[in-house]
């Protein structure tokens, strides 16, 4: 397998919001993670955040818990309001890698309002082009961590300890949305909800879009050159 990447000392700052879009499991969360880290700056997964909120109970988990499992998207102002609140922090000042969000046009265009009183550049849409039944494939394969949720392949990277995360030690476990019967609705509801979203940043001259269907290391290679060519 291919060394993992290394901040290369030439990485410029991110100093924007990068938006990482695409199909559910199409690679969002992967690559948003490895991207964050390259760069240094947060990764903000919507759907890590729920999850977060149903582990502890909150009672924002609970509203959020029954619509995840149905494979329906959190309504907008719920999300937004947990943005809105997360980008605002003092960390997120160089720039942050978004995962997961925004997921309807409102909520894109509410994005746009809330970076426009930020001091960052413009912010860029990467799409991860992988078809449908590759898509589906590949959920039914993934297992998550349920303490930090690094994410996991069977097949491509497991755990080095079966059932224990690498990263924290936490267990890992196939999400209960990750059923085939579910994914398939997360899939329609994709494409009735989420693809708009695509068009938006195109018509805005803000989108680029990548072959998701790669290997891991090769889509983060991709995605990563064709940042730093912007
Ligand atoms: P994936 O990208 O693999 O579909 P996520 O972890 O991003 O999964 O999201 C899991 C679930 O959390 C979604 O199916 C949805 O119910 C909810 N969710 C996450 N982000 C949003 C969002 N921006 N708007 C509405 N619902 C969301
Ligand atoms: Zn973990």
């Amino acid at each position: 397998m291919a060394e993992p990447l290394r901040a290369p000392a030439s990485a410029h700052p991110l100093l924007r919001a990068l938006i990482l879009l695409g199909a559910p499991g199409a690679g969002k969360g992967t690559q948003a993670r490895e991207v964050a880290r390259l760069y240094d700056v947060p990764h903000l997964s919507t759907g890590d955040m729920f999850r977060e909120h149903v582990a502890k109970g909150t009672e924002l988990g609970s509203r959020a818990k029954p619509i995840m499992e149905s494979g329906k998207l959190v309504p907008d102002e719920i999300v937004l309001g947990m943005v809105e609140e997360r980008v605002a922090r003092k960390d997120c000042a160089a720039g942050f890698v978004l995962d997961g969000f925004p997921r309807t046009l409102p909520q894109a265009e509410r994005l746009e309002e809330i970076l426009s009183c930020l001091p960052l550049r413009r912010a860029l849409a990467v799409n991860l082009l992988v078809d449908d039944e590759a898509v589906v494939r590949r959920i039914a394969a993934r297992r998550t961590c349920k303490s930090c949720g690094a994410i996991y392949s069977a097949g491509e990277k497991m755990p080095r300890v079966a059932g224990k995360c690498d990263v924290c030690g936490g267990t890992v476990v196939q999400r209960p949305d990750d059923r085939e019967e579910v994914v398939r609705q997360r899939l329609a509801t994709y494409h009735e909800q989420t693809r708009p979203v695509v068009e938006f940043y195109r018509r805005r001259g803000q989108l680029l879009e990548l072959d998701g269907s790669n290997a891991i290391a090769t889509v983060q290679r991709d995605l990563f050159a064709l940042l730093e060519r912007v």
